[in-house]
């Protein structure tokens, strides 16, 4: 088999669901399989292949229809309607795709997918490829969603607290938004439960996430399939450098304002600057963005906050004139860069799984607010287990007010739990690099994946 003039030892299809924290997993592990002679194609839809920015982007790619080939969810009728029509039009051309690349002389091996997209491991096995199925969201979450789809936990909660083996004792509060304010997205709680619905069909169930980040309940789901850690899935050039062009995510939605935010950043001193962002998602109510926007200004600190255009009028009249000594407000940054930076100190974060990852991998500590789905279990961890942060807590309303911001933020920036927690930061970036780097715990799962496909 021939790879750019060399040889390649099998080809992996790598189907992405349609959102940026679901594509950044899937192409660095794409990038991690052709380090290991592994031919890849990235496959994305269509709808979003329009908006993202490909100019970094190594890895060859193919699309496929989601049935809403111009604005994908965004022109649906709702998510079940969208979620429908994907399953129905994209198992249909994914198997035209497969079909395609196998006359082209280029056959399929394997399929990795997103298992919100299950339908996919379907497509697979009637062409007898090898499946395996890559939950981007972290182990403990996959948990909480095996045993929901097992009948095991029963719904509504009904305890104070919940245990679940190879968990700490989770109240509802910490359950993923889906489970804990049942019937919000009905559409996204039977995806999410139904990511296990044909499981005993894969051949693998890997996971973003590292062995020494959530041990236990690794152990625990290992029992039950044949489970592998591959994370964290971030660019090797902020991890263990062995990927020397991997610099980047290489697939962004939207155009990151990187010189402004670099030029801005250099200079500050170190671990001065509070770093804010809420993902590619996030919708605030008006209320929240006021109070997160005066709890920066009342902490006094300097702040980089990643404001999407989309949520722009939601900030404070005059906001941005009025901080702008202090503050500089983007549309969009390159994350990685800044949390590598040495003058940022504190993030303030929606806890979503790569933002996470992400700050456990440069040694940030984070200020979480969570917003939906698996934010909150991942605050959770973030405050209880891995000691790494702190969960801004809510009051009736829901709401994380202006006073508890400020509060968190200087208790990292100044707090004696701030200098405990920045110990446990760099304990976890040393792990997690060491998870990546040769011979690591995720590094001698992917050799493993990568040795059975080809010996398959
Ligand atoms: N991100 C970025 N620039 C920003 C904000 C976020 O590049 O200004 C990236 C971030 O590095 C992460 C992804 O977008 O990889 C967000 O994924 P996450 O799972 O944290 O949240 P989601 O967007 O899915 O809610």
């Amino acid at each position: 088999m021939e790879m750019e003039g060399n040889v390649y030892r099998a080809h992996c299809l790598v189907l992405a669901y349609p959102a940026q924290g679901h594509i950044n997993p899937m192409m660095e592990f794409s990038k991690r399989l052709e380090h290991k002679g592994v031919k890849v194609t990235l496959v994305i839809t269509k709808s979003i292949s329009h908006t993202m920015d490909k100019e970094a982007n190594s890895i060859p790619f193919e699309t496929i229809s989601d049935g809403y080939d111009e604005g994908g969810v965004a022109e649906a009728e709702s998510i079940h309607a969208y979620l429908e029509r994907f399953r129905r039009v994209g198992s249909q051309t994914l198997t035209e795709l497969i079909e395609k690349l196998s006359n082209s002389g280029c056959p399929v091996d394997c399929v990795v997918y997103d298992p919100f997209l299950p339908w996919a491991l379907d497509i697979a096995k009637k062409f007898g490829l090898v499946g395996a199925m890559l939950f981007t969201q972290s182990c403990a979450v996959d948990n909480i969603y095996y045993h929901v789809y097992k009948g095991v936990l029963k719904l509504p909660l009904s305890e104070t607290e919940i245990f679940l083996p190879g968990s700490p004792p989770l109240r509802p509060q910490d359950m993923p938004s889906f489970i804990y304010d049942l019937g919000s997205y009905p559409a996204y709680f039977d995806m999410v439960v139904g990511q296990f619905s044909n499981v005993d069909k894969a051949d693998w169930v890997l996971v973003n996430t590292f062995y020494e980040l959530e041990e236990e309940v690794v152990d625990w789901m290992a029992k039950i399939f044949p489970l592998r850690t591959i994370g964290p899935t971030i660019p090797s050039m902020f991890l263990d450098k062995r990927l020397e062009d991997d610099k980047d995510y290489g697939l962004s939605i939207f155009k990151p304002e990187t010189d402004a935010c670099m030029k801005w950043l250099n200079g500050r001193p170190r671990g001065s600057v509070v770093y804010v962002s809420f993902g590619s998602f996030v919708d605030f109510q008006v209320e929240q963005m006021e109070e997160i926007a005066w709890g920066l200004r009342m902490s006094n600190r300097c702040f980089l906050w990643v404001v999407r255009t989309s949520e722009e009028a939601k900030l404070p009249k005059n906001f941005v004139e009025e901080t702008s000594e202090k503050g500089l407000v983007v549309s969009w940054c390159p994350q990685l860069k800044v949390l590598a930076h040495e003058a940022v100190g504190c993030f303030v974060t929606h806890c979503g799984w790569n933002s996470t990852l992400e700050a456990l991998s440069s040694g940030v500590p984070m200020v979480a607010i969570p917003y939906w789905s698996d934010q909150s279990t991942n605050a959770k961890y973030t405050m209880d287990v891995w000691k790494m942060g702190l969960k801004a807590p809510v009051d009736e309303k829901g709401l994380v007010r202006r006073e508890i911001a400020e509060h968190c933020i200087r208790e990292i920036m100044e707090g004696e739990r701030g200098e405990e927690i920045k110990k446990n930061a760099l304990k976890w970036r040393k792990l997690a690099k060491e998870a990546v780097d040769e011979g690591g715990s995720s590094d001698k799962n992917i050799e493993e994946f990568v040795a059975k496909l080809v010996h398959s």
